[in-house]
């Protein structure tokens, strides 16, 4: 399969260098050049084949002759190696639980996918290649499980000291192995220019043979359709119909998946962009005018992104119509103190546990229902409450649960590199390893 530049659709590489580049040379994101469906036939009859076998059948024509058969059938089993469940919250109300993997977010789903594409395309190249990534949380606990132990794979994490959650730093920082973490004495901000001014740096270029595990990366985004699928096979075989998915947004990665996977004809009938006040999207669905004001910290703040950039790929699977892009997108936005009554109030009338993010997401979806009564509504649960316990109202804090692997966790000693905010600060920390 060939991918353009979005900049520049004459641009055309390989499954294999889009994985390795990740932003085309021009800054534009990478699409796929055709859009190939597994068939009407396997879409209307999915509870005829096991979890893997769909993955595997919607995964392989983006892939191509690429990655062997027998090795992305691993791949896709080392991604797809915990369960995605859909909890029934209320009459008509769904909950697609993404947190079952080993960070407890949806990134873990693209983030292993990736590791495990880039560690087979890069298997010939005889110097190690650096994964360089900033975090302002989530990501980097799921880049660093997806990527330990892959061969020839270093990962570096650059994240702010102070800035991310004590769980989110003990995942960063205590695997150990070809997982380095890296402390930067600034803000989110600092650490993403740092790794943007390391790329840009032609003289260590010649050093290190980096690369990134940036959302933007076909290898994260495309394997975020698996769950679409497996959630709308288990809402099939109870003979639910008519699906609306409310997907919590921040850089439109995880929705645009779910639209790819109804422009290839699975049946989801109509998506709500859910998000914070980082309201762009829904905005601009509403007054058809692209305008990104400056980010705003919130309680969901893996949300908190003011010029999403997956919203170009969107757009693009539309064909750049604003009229077929709002017959099947509807977007809301929701402030922190609507956030913190849905969890309160789910919790006390259901005993359902949201995080801000999936509370977010749910409260888009009542809204679309509140008019649209004959549609069942799914909203995704993106991470699990423990992830966010620290900023949770108190009257729930007590009723989180805190899962076995993560008490493990907390008892593991923080391995990491305290470095000044400075970009040659990590130019010479990059070229002595
Ligand atoms: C990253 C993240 C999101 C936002 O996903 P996008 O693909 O960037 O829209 C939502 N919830 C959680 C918990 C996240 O970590």
């Amino acid at each position: 399969m060939q991918y353009y530049s979005l900049n520049d659709h004459s641009r055309k590489v390989s499954f294999a260098d889009a994985v390795v580049q990740g932003l085309a040379p021009d800054r534009g994101l990478y699409f796929p050049a055709s859009l190939p469906t597994p068939g009407k036939e396997f879409m209307e009859n999915l509870g005829q084949y096991s979890d893997h076998e769909i993955a595997y059948r919607i995964i392989a024509p983006f892939v191509g002759d690429e990655i062997p058969e027998n090795v992305l059938r691993k791949i896709v089993a080392d991604t797809l190696s915990f369960p995605f469940p859909v909890h029934a919250v209320e009459k008509n109300v769904y909950a697609l639980e993404l947190f079952h993997g080993p960070t407890l977010a949806f990134k873990d789903v693209g983030a292993r996918f990736m590791a495990g594409c880039l560690g087979y395309v890069l298997r010939n190249d005889k110097r190690p290649v650096t994964v360089l990534v900033a975090t302002s949380g989530d990501t980097g606990g799921a880049v660093a499980a997806g990527f330990y132990n892959v061969p020839g794979i270093n990962v570096v994490i650059l994240y702010p000291s102070g800035k991310v959650s004590t769980l989110q730093e003990k995942q960063l920082t205590t695997l150990g192995g070809n997982i380095r973490a890296l402390e930067v004495q600034g803000t989110f901000d600092d650490c993403q220019r740092m790794v943007k001014s390391a790329f840009l740096d032609t003289e260590l270029q010649q050093h290190v043979l980096l690369t990134s595990a940036n959302s933007i990366n076909v290898a994260r985004w495309l394997p975020q359709m698996f769950y679409y699928f497996l959630a709308v096979k288990q809402l099939k075989a109870q003979g639910k119909e008519k699906l609306a998915f409310s997907v919590p947004s921040g850089n439109f990665g995880n929705i645009c998946a779910g639209i790819l996977a109804s422009v290839l004809g699975l049946p989801i009938d109509h998506f709500i962009a859910s998000t914070n006040v980082n309201d762009t999207v829904p905005r601009y669905l509403h007054s058809g005018e692209y305008k990104p004001a400056a980010a705003i910290a919130t309680l969901s703040n893996a949300m908190d992104v003011a010029a999403p950039s997956n919203f170009v790929r969107v757009l693009e699977l539309f064909q750049q119509s604003f009229p077929a892009l709002t017959s099947k997108l509807t977007g809301y936005s929701f402030d922190d103190a609507a956030t913190v009554a849905a969890m309160e109030a789910v919790y006390k009338a259901d005993g359902y546990m949201m995080d801000p993010h999936g509370a977010v997401g749910y409260l888009g979806l009542k809204k679309y229902l509140a008019d649209h009564a004959d549609f069942t509504g799914v909203f995704l649960e993106t991470a699990h409450p423990v992830k966010f316990a620290d900023t949770a109202p108190p009257s729930l804090q007590p009723c989180i649960v805190t899962p076995e692997r993560v008490r493990e966790l907390f008892s593991k000693a923080k391995q990491s590199t305290l470095l000044p905010a400075d970009d040659a600060a990590l130019k010479s920390w990059l070229l002595a390893q």
